[in-house]
């Protein structure tokens, strides 16, 4: 079968709105740029749960020194958990 290359179509970049033209139907991004600022809107840049996950970690060492309520320690841990794995999931999309 011979190989007919598919004309390019009009599309749109989901990131910038930018008009471009492609070939792959697939594309969403005008160009890689808009690609790896989309993904930093999606998941945050990387680094950022990371320092999340300390901070947390550390207002709950603040309040559990602080020897406060059992309801804010609580409320602590959960913060803690959340940048876990929020930070769980910004390594498994790690590119
Ligand atoms: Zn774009």
């Amino acid at each position: 079968m011979p190989y007919i290359p598919r004309s390019p179509m009009l599309m749109s970049c989901a990131h910038c709105g930018r008009e471009f033209s492609a070939t792959n139907l697939n594309r969403r991004y005008c160009c890689n740029s808009c690609n790896v600022l989309a993904s930093y809107a999606r998941n945050g840049r990387p680094g950022e749960q990371a320092a999340k996950l300390v901070e947390a970690k550390k207002q709950l060492a603040a309040a559990a020194a602080a020897k406060t309520s059992a309801k804010k320690l609580a409320e602590a841990r959960k913060q803690v958990a959340a940048a876990i794995a929020a930070r769980r999931l910004e390594r498994g999309a790690g590119r």
